[in-house]
């Protein structure tokens, strides 16, 4: 299995993840010129991508969809109840629409486990997906982490999480209204940089997973660095060394990410 961070933060959000038989993304909030682009920088043809799997209808996550669709024709899944929010902001033909209920479904040889999120959108799901006995999941646009979420990633080799924000820097930010503030930290909203790290610990107390990459920074109230640091710290205070017991690395928003290719498991 390949995963890669293709763009990731409010200004689109795009993930590819590859198996032996199929190649799909996670999203589409950033052109089809630029998918095209980066899906290039890391040996893949836009023109291969099988299938796309959505979270939610916020147009960082869907932007690109219509142009990519209409060029090349591909089935986009998402939720039942979260599939006409999406389609009634980016046209696609009914016939590429494939909706799914909580279960698994597959697609190629991919098993796909969505999970519920609790976000400001009609429906917002994570995912975990597992192939060739090898598992990664992605959970970015929640203001908190349901038991369920945390119980489906369990046992991922790689896990995409979100690390929206340091609380402090978007308090302070002036340019943010109240009313923002408040939804942004909301159970409805993101997960901030500590909260990430609260949620890391709760993941590897139900089971070991070596990789996180995290994604969904903030541009305004969050940097690389300070994702980094803070989520580190937060984990060293717990006794999880970053580089010794886990990885963590950083999803961006305008440079392709590291490309994680997971072995087969002996
Ligand atoms: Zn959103
Ligand atoms: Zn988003």
């Amino acid at each position: 299995m390949r995963v890669c961070c293709l763009a990731s933060g409010s200004k689109g959000n795009c993930t590819y993840v590859e198996s032996d038989n199929c190649k799909i993304l996670i999203d589409i909030g950033i052109s089809t010129k630029e998918v095209e682009r980066r899906l290039q920088s890391i040996g893949v043809n836009a023109s291969e991508i099988d299938a796309i799997l959505l979270t939610h209808e916020h147009s960082d996550h869907i932007g690109g969809l219509k142009t990519f669709i209409n060029k090349y024709q591909r089935p986009i899944y998402a939720h039942i109840s979260g599939m006409k929010a999406i389609t009634q902001k980016q046209d696609v033909p009914p016939k590429l629409q494939i909706s799914f209920l909580d279960n698994s479904f597959t697609v190629k040889d991919m098993t796909v486990t969505p999970f519920r999120l609790s976000h400001d959108s009609v429906c917002c799901v994570g995912y975990s997906i597992t192939a060739q006995g090898k598992k990664m999941s992605i959970m970015t646009d929640t203001g908190m982490v349901p038991n369920e979420a945390i119980d489906v990633m369990s046992g991922s080799d790689i896990i995409i999480i979100e690390s929206n924000h340091n609380k402090k820097m978007l308090l302070d930010n002036p340019n943010y209204s109240m009313f923002l503030k408040k939804r942004i930290l909301s159970v409805r909203g993101h997960l901030s940089n500590e909260e990430c790290a609260l949620t890391i610990l709760r993941i590897l107390q139900k089971a070991y997973t070596a990789q996180f990459v995290l994604a969904h920074l903030s541009e305004n109230n969050n940097n690389p660095v300070l994702a980094f640091n803070e989520v580190t710290s937060k984990l060293r205070e717990y006794g999880v060394q970053e580089g010794e017991d886990i990885y963590i690395d950083i999803a961006l928003q305008h440079t392709v990410g590291n490309i994680f290719t997971i072995e087969d498991r002996i």
